[in-house]
């Protein structure tokens, strides 16, 4: 099954407990909270309809279609298919929505393209796992996930907090499932997702395990599912005119509080294990694969911003200064090593049973890379700037008044467009670098994927040093003190 827009906003209206502005909301499809991203991000599925031969591909067993983020490539050629897939959707919100549903698809899909390690762990488990990539796969299902217990004290791990059900953990089990109780950090998107997976990548000490170490998937309206939303961007920036990426595109972020959800056995992937906690996403492509997907989306996000760039230099009239061209030199170039990223990992990849995934080190490297580029590249766009992108008018209302309107459009010039149009834009550019929903934006590529000693570390254990050293030690061995004394 492919959704539409309107299926999965029905779909939405299931009774979850998402709380915001102190008060448990109704209907998130209406909320003014939420109501316009839904909305929004509703039209990914009807896009797919629209674009069948490039967004779905057909399940050769029961000959329907599906979306490609659930798609499991057996070859370099049907990865970039798959990746073209990916690029279309983000490129509608200018890679704005960092967990669309293609995010948790694609962890659940690198999960299943090694299934044979869950196998190894557990056989009923990993049927589990595959009746659940079936399931969400046939339904459409638009995953978030929360992987990430509460900062609270970070000197200590999750058993050692002051209440041991701070981060979620399992307080009791039977027959039917898991009892789960406690706090995850966050989930983004999870107020416009269907359903969660809930796990531990972090470490935890030896005897933790037996509450922490889990896996399994819930659907957002679970009994004693508490949603607490934070604050929300596009609430108060309704104006598309004004606001066009905060109005639509605020996926939000929640924490997820767990008052004694019960979860079934068969949605239960990993149980009091650590090892296998780490392994489903780090011995299997998971964590490769999910990750691919968010450099595909930072790719066309940096593209997208580079047009920003340029546009605001023609807008200002300072395109032609030579220090000018060289900072927009930098962005084009930082821009590209993105995308280089991209096909480098495509490129480079690898079987891994019959499934071909990208390269492991060059995700890595680019997450590395990825954390110091954006906020710099953001701080450059910034610069070009000045103050055009703060002196603007204050709402959409001034223009409707012809006195104001007059001195706008006396006001607001530009060489290369109207008054209207240099506001819209430099709105624009305000709410891709500098606006609260653009500084959560700094804030999200600098920790989604880890804090930096997480990326490094990940960088340093897979990266080659036995071909840098092999290469350093053949050069060396080349010469010796005693051929010069
Ligand atoms: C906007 C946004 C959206 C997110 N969305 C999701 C989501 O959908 N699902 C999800 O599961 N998670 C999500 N995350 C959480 C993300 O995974 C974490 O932010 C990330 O793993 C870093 O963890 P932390 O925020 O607890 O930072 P911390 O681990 O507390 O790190 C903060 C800083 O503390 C220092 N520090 C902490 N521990 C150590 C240490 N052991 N050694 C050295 N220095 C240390 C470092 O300076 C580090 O930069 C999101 C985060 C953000 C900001």
């Amino acid at each position: 099954m492919i959704k539409t827009s309107a299926q999965h906003i029905e779909s939405l209206r299931d009774g979850r407990q998402v709380y915001i502005n102190g008060e448990l909301v109704d209907d998130v499809t209406t909320h003014p909270a939420f109501s316009k991203t839904i909305e929004w991000l509703s039209k990914l599925y009807d896009f797919q309809h629209e674009n069948q031969e490039l967004m779905t591909t057909v399940d050769p067993e029961s000959g329907e279609r599906y979306n490609r983020i659930w798609q499991l490539p057996k070859s370099p050629e049907e990865l970039k298919q798959r990746r073209a897939a990916l690029e279309a959707w983000t490129g509608l919100s200018c890679g704005f929505l960092g967990r669309a549903p293609d995010h948790v698809a694609s962890c659940i899909s690198g999960m299943v393209m090694g299934i044979d390690r869950f196998k190894q762990y557990d056989a009923e488990r990993a049927e589990n796992l595959l009746n659940y990539y079936r399931y969400a796969r046939d339904n459409d299902l638009y995953l978030t996930y929360v992987i990430i217990n509460p900062q609270a004290d970070r000197s200590k791990s999750a058993g050692e907090q002051k209440d041991e059900f701070l981060a979620a953990g399992i307080a009791a089990e039977d027959d039917e499932g898991l009892t789960i109780r406690g706090a995850k950090m966050l989930a983004t998107g999870g107020i416009m997702a269907n359903e969660v997976l809930v796990t531990c990548l972090q470490p935890l000490k030896k005897g933790e395990e037996e509450k922490y170490a889990v896996s399994f998937t819930i659907p957002m309206n679970a009994p004693g599912l508490k949603i607490l939303s934070r604050k929300s961007y596009s609430e108060h920036n309704d104006s598309v005119f004004q606001n066009p990426l905060s109005s639509r595109f605020d996926e939000n972020d929640a924490l997820l509080y767990f008052d004694d959800v019960k979860v079934p056995w068969d949605r239960v992937f990993v149980h009091r294990d650590t090892d296998m906690c780490l392994a489903q996403f780090h011995e299997t492509p998971a964590h490769v694969y999910q990750n691919y997907q968010a450099q595909i989306r930072l790719m066309v996000k940096m593209r997208f911003l580079a047009g920003v760039a340029y546009r605001t230099a023609e807008m200002n009239g300072i395109i032609n200064f030579p220090p000018v061209r060289e900072t927009l030199g930098q962005i084009a170039a930082e821009a590209a090593i993105s995308e280089s990223f991209v096909n480098g990992m495509e490129n480079k990849g690898r079987y891994v049973g019959e499934y071909y995934v990208p390269d492991r080190h060059l995700l890595y490297a680019a997450q590395v890379v990825a954390q110091q580029l954006y906020p710099n590249f953001i701080t450059r766009l910034r610069d070009l700037a000045g103050g055009g992108v703060i002196m603007l008018p204050s709402s959409t209302e001034d223009f409707a008044n012809p006195e104001m309107r007059a001195m706008i459009e006396k006001t607001q010039q530009s060489p290369v467009a109207d008054s209207e149009e240099r506001v819209k834009f430099f709105n624009l550019a305000w709410d891709a670098i500098g606006s609260e929903f653009a500084s959560r934006h700094t804030q999200y590529e600098m920790f989604y994927s880890g804090a930096t000693f997480v990326t490094k570390g990940a960088s340093f254990r897979t990266f080659d040093w036995k071909q840098s050293t092999g290469l350093l030690d053949s050069f060396a061995s080349q010469y010796e003190l005693k051929d010069e004394i």
